[in-house]
């Protein structure tokens, strides 16, 4: 599982920490340059770690605390209330107002998850009583094409694939077309992605985002490829604009540094997480639970 390593060091540091008792000054910035090295270690953006170590600090060695009966302790929910900060304080649902069909646009690198994602929120979106239709407009990888149409038959929910001698944006625009007409009232596409970004890529999406006026626009980012993943949410945020963040793969061995910068280097929080290769191995993004699993 994901932040492995940073919760073992986070939890040892607190753990030293509650073993002293009354706290001086000088302990509580031990504990913090411990905490930021371990933050450093989990990939977590230099600039982010540096304003999370200053605001903690901020409200941690302050007398209130250090005379407290439990400084310690006051240290820890200090920590835990500034991850839960981090990772975008509350919950962020996805938006689906406005007139149905409601499109959902899907974006992301070629291999970040993104088809799996799409089938994925679909199904989830279709227990919570919506009626999805899947839109397979990520033409340059036919395997992309075959793989959605078999998920939408393994969920049951219809899929738009039209077939790759198409235009995305043709296809993207008849799919919101289609769900019109078959009363469905959430259009989930799924759009090319690229091994790297390039602007060919940017324009095709910029194309679709014109055509459909997506609702939402959610990034699919691999948890595994660490900093990557946060300057891949940087540029698609700068090109395209993205409301919020799929973060997948977290069943891995990610060192958590994604989850922990991506919302304070872009302004848009994580929405979802991929915990797992099966369809329902998709969860809504908790920062609060996030931050208490971390520190344990
Ligand atoms: P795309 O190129 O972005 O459309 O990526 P795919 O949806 O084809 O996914 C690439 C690979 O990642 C596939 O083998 C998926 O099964 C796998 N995958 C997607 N999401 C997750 C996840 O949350 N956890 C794990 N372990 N694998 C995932």
């Amino acid at each position: 599982m994901a932040f492995e390593g940073l919760a073992e060091k986070l939890q040892s540091v607190f753990k030293r920490l509650r073993g002293k008792g009354k706290l001086t000054e000088a302990d509580v910035e031990a504990a913090l340059r411990e905490v930021r090295l371990a933050l450093l270690e989990a990939d977590v953006h230099f600039k982010v770690v540096k304003d999370f170590i200053a605001r903690v600090r901020q409200r941690a060695v302050g007398q209130e605390v250090l005379e407290s009966l439990t400084p310690a302790q006051q240290v820890i929910k200090i920590v835990h209330d500034e991850l839960t900060q981090l990772m975008g304080g509350q919950q962020a649902r996805l938006d689906l107002g406005g007139a149905p069909p409601v499109p959902v646009m899907l974006v992301g690198l070629q291999g970040s998850g993104k088809t799996t994602t799409a089938a994925k929120l679909a199904r989830l979106l279709a227990r919570q009583g919506r009626q999805p239709l899947l839109v397979a407009a990520d033409v340059y990888r036919p395997a992309a094409v075959e793989q959605l149409v078999t998920l939408g038959q393994q969920i049951q929910l219809p899929v738009h694939a039209p077939g790759t001698d198409r235009d995305p944006v043709d296809i993207a625009r008849e799919g919101v077309a289609e769900a019109r007409r078959r009363g469905r009232d959430v259009v989930i596409i799924d759009t090319a992605g690229r091994l790297h970004i390039d602007d060919a890529l940017m324009e095709e999406l910029e194309r679709i985002r014109q055509a459909v006026a997506p609702r939402e626009i959610l990034l699919v980012v691999d948890a595994m490829t660490g900093q990557d993943a946060v300057n891949v949410a940087e540029t698609f945020h700068r090109r395209l604009g993205i409301d919020g963040v799929v973060l997948t793969k977290l069943d891995g061995d990610a060192r958590g540094g994604a989850a922990l910068s991506v919302r304070a280097v872009t302004g848009r929080p994580i929405k979802f997480v991929g915990l797992g290769e099966r369809v329902d191995q998709l969860e809504p993004f908790h920062p609060e639970r996030m931050a208490s699993r971390i520190l344990g």
